[in-house]
């Protein structure tokens, strides 16, 4: 039964939410087009951990899936119960009683004690990073009576995450140092993609490369998004896209060179409008004086839905295309940008004022804050009012909600 009098996230429902994304599935779609294109041979994969990097894997991941993709990766073995479910449910729309396609789940930090059961009830591949978890995922093996399959991750140079170089080659050295595991994917992961002249590169590549010899056979991946453009020799058999599909430029470039498809607007409504006179505060700590007579607009978005706190006195908002600076500290709920050069007509009390999207992007907006797009994304806040957008329809974000809304 649809509970259609309950919001699922606060103001959902509402014909006038104070603020809100508007998720761009299409766009989403096209760029992983985009990077399945520019990967030659190599297959495609989707990174949809922190819940599709906080755009929601529930909407996103079927999307890809009735695109091609046939490979998912996600961090924690509750995400991928999740994604499971994603899937599953996008399966039985688009075909109903046929039996699943077989698409792909990994889980990037592998298993722990007791989890090999839900692994296996839901399909999950688990990513193998340890000799402990090795030795986990052999017990579930042996207990099954059958060789289960896995992928590897093994250390290149980044020192995070991933069997080392000795642990790798012991294993395999030795006789049934995997026994039981069927190694689906060898994996390693960039610690300088994002500068694709840095030696690191092309120093993991090759280390990851000689390492891979030990194991004839089993398909490579290197690359993740920025990796994707450091040319044809980074792609191996798999890539393995996160931010690039959501929008966000992983190499450092001028933004008008972003080859990808926006994908978030993030948008706040008018509270209040008032002018100040030259000298006047504005917010907490008074940390923003004005220089001359000054328009003020605050609008309902604060630290608490994710605008960074770091952005105070240095982020833009944007109306009508039309860059205005934040004003003042970053408050829980409200933020005050200096409206002064719009004409007076332009903006009123209740219009929607751009925080991210065409004229702000989310990483201009990250590097106001010295940090980076990844993070912005996952830290929208849960009061955000999310709706998607697909084929030119725009879908509220609600369970079991498949009618569309028109635009315009
Ligand atoms: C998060 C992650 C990715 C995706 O990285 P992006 O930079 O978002 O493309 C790929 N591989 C691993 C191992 C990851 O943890």
């Amino acid at each position: 039964m649809k509970p259609a009098a309950i919001p699922s996230s606060a103001g959902s429902g509402v014909t006038a939410p104070l603020a809100r994304l508007t998720i761009d599935v299409d766009a989403v779609v096209a760029n992983w087009r985009f990077l399945d294109a520019g990967s030659g041979t190599a297959e495609c994969a989707a990174v949809m951990k922190a819940d599709a990097y906080g755009l929601g894997a529930r909407q996103l991941a079927p999307a890809l899936a009735a695109a091609g993709c046939r490979t998912f990766f996600v961090a924690q073995p509750a995400e991928g119960v999740a994604m499971r479910h994603h899937l599953a449910r996008h399966h039985m729309a688009v075909r109903p009683g046929a039996p699943p396609a077989p698409l792909r789940i990994f889980v990037l930090h592998g298993l722990q004690d007791g989890d090999a059961p839900l692994f296996a009830a839901h399909g999950l591949l688990p990513v193998l990073s340890t000799e402990r978890q090795i030795r986990l995922w052999q017990d579930a093996a042996r207990a099954a009576g059958t060789a289960l399959p896995a992928a590897l991750h093994v250390d290149s140079g980044m020192n995070r995450l991933g069997l080392t170089p000795a642990a790798f080659r012991r294993l395999t050295d030795e006789a049934d140092g995997l026994a039981g595991v069927t190694v689906v994917l060898l994996l390693t992961h960039l610690a300088c993609g994002d500068q694709p002249a840095h030696p690191m590169n092309a120093e993991q590549r090759s280390r990851f490369l000689d390492l891979a010899r030990c194991l004839p056979g089993v398909p490579l991946s290197l690359a993740n998004s920025a990796g994707i453009f450091h040319g044809p020799t980074a792609a191996l058999d798999l890539v393995r896209p996160g931010i690039a599909l959501y929008g966000v430029d992983p190499i450092e470039r001028p933004a008008a060179e972003n080859p990808l498809r926006p994908v978030v607007e993030w948008h706040s409504r008018i509270l209040q409008i008032r002018e100040i006179d030259a000298s006047e505060a504005v917010g907490y700590g008074a940390s923003f004086r004005a220089e001359r007579r000054t328009r003020l607009a605050t609008v309902s978005v604060g630290y608490a839905d994710g605008y960074l706190r770091s952005f105070s006195n240095s982020a833009f908002g944007a109306i009508d295309g039309v860059r205005v600076p934040l004003a003042g500290r970053v408050s829980m709920d409200l933020l005050t940008f200096d409206i002064t050069d719009l004409p007076a007509d332009a903006v009123q009390e209740g219009d929607e004022l751009e925080l991210a999207g065409a004229t702000v992007t989310v990483g201009e907006l990250a590097s106001c804050g010295g940090t980076i797009g990844y993070e912005v994304l996952t830290r929208l806040g849960s009061r955000l009012v999310r709706r998607y957008k697909k084929a030119g329809h725009l879908v509220e974000n609600e369970e079991d909600s498949n009618e569309p809304v028109s635009i315009g």
